[in-house]
């Protein structure tokens, strides 16, 4: 499970928090304007020019969000960025840098924490954000990473969980469902692997899946794309959560009801297939699933125009009144009431 590429195990010890610290974060360089110090004081320094700035924090506990006999340590450090990025990403800000922190025991060799922290790296580099800082402390067992993004938008720009309108269109970026049957079938394999340690599965047909569950993008394409259409969102949010609770999330935020239309709903052929192979609803696993890391917004009625042939996005319902409730049209044209059952740590207690 803590394996590395080259098979050697240093002990956390031999380094010392120090120069475990300094090891870790040597490649980091500064590429942000707004980055004036990073690692290696009190505290990291940060020019805002008249922007106003977002700031936002995740925490990740092994066994409670991740399983590292099926996530690469490299993989996790990436989810682990990409996860921040995105809740920066549905405020329409853009993301300038990110502290990381990790509690670790001594069961990790300093081996495992380079490979964290070449994931890490990796969507640093891709997404443009400076590591400016952290904290490095020991656990009894398990790992514990948290991961602050802070990011800037202009205030005429920035985008909220309210503000959206009776009538206003219901839009959701790239597809959704794949990221949880990734789990499903990263689970089941799991298993088999346990009853019989030789087995080679073999995963062809869920690729994107695995994907999307192992090497989550997110969406720092949106802002710009929405900007080049001159198209401001009324309301965001980020589907860390399944698409139903987020859009509750919306609704009660802004006040108002939805209908979201079934037949609508954006899925990959591979959620198809391995919802027809596992014979799960694929509605189901769109609304309940989560992980997506897709971004769910409002825009006015009068910009449909603009984004109705848009690859990137899919109209998915409407706003409606709040006192009207907020509904899922199926294909059969029947009204049955949303709910949030998104997954959480806490629900699945
Ligand atoms: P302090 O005692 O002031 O908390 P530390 O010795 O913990 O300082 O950290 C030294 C520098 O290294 C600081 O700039 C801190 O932000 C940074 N740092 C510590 N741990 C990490 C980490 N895991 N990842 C990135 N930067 C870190
Ligand atoms: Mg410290």
């Amino acid at each position: 499970m803590l394996e590395n590429k080259n098979n050697s195990k240093t002990n956390i010890s031999e380094l010392g928090e120090f120069g475990l610290i300094e090891h870790l974060t040597k490649n980091f360089t500064l590429k942000q304007k707004s980055s004036v110090k990073g690692i290696g004081d009190d505290a990291a320094v940060l020019e805002s020019e008249e922007k106003q700035l977002v700031v936002t924090t995740d925490l990740l506990v092994e066994g409670v969000h991740f399983d590292l006999s099926y996530m690469p340590l490299k993989h996790l450090g990436y989810k682990a960025v990409v996860v921040n990025l995105s809740d920066v990403y549905a405020m329409n800000a853009e993301a300038t840098q990110i502290t990381v922190s990790i509690a670790v025991s001594n069961r990790f060799p300093v081996e495992a924490l380079e490979e964290l922290y070449e994931g890490i790296s990796a969507a640093a580099n891709y997404y443009n954000v400076d590591v400016v800082g952290g904290d490095t402390t020991s656990t009894t067992s398990g790992l514990i990473i948290s991961i602050t993004a802070i990011g800037r938008a202009k205030k005429d720009t920035i985008v909220y969980r309210e503000g959206a309108n009776d009538n206003d269109l219901l839009v959701v970026t790239g597809d959704i469902g794949a990221a949880y049957l990734g789990l499903q079938v990263l689970e089941r394999e799991k298993k088999v692997f346990q009853v019989n340690p030789n087995s080679q599965p073999d995963l062809d047909a869920y690729t994107y899946l695995i994907e999307r569950q192992l090497k989550p993008e997110a969406r720092k394409d949106v802002s710009k794309l929405l900007s080049d259409l001159e198209v401001q969102p009324t309301s965001m949010i980020d589907i860390s959560d399944g698409l139903s609770s987020e859009i509750i999330h919306l609704c009660k935020n802004s006040k108002v009801g939805c209908n979201l239309f079934e037949d609508k709903i954006p899925l990959d052929p591979q959620v198809v297939a391995t919802c027809e192979e596992f014979n799960m609803d694929s509605t189901t696993i769109a609304l309940s699933g989560g992980e997506d890391y897709e971004l769910l917004f409002t825009v006015k009625q009068e910009d449909f125009p603009k984004i109705k042939a848009n690859p990137n996005f899919s109209i998915i319902g409407h706003m409606t009144q709040e006192s009207e409730g907020m509904h899922l049209i199926t294909r059969a044209n029947t009204k049955i009431p949303l709910i949030a059952r998104g997954w959480n740590s806490l629900n699945e207690e």
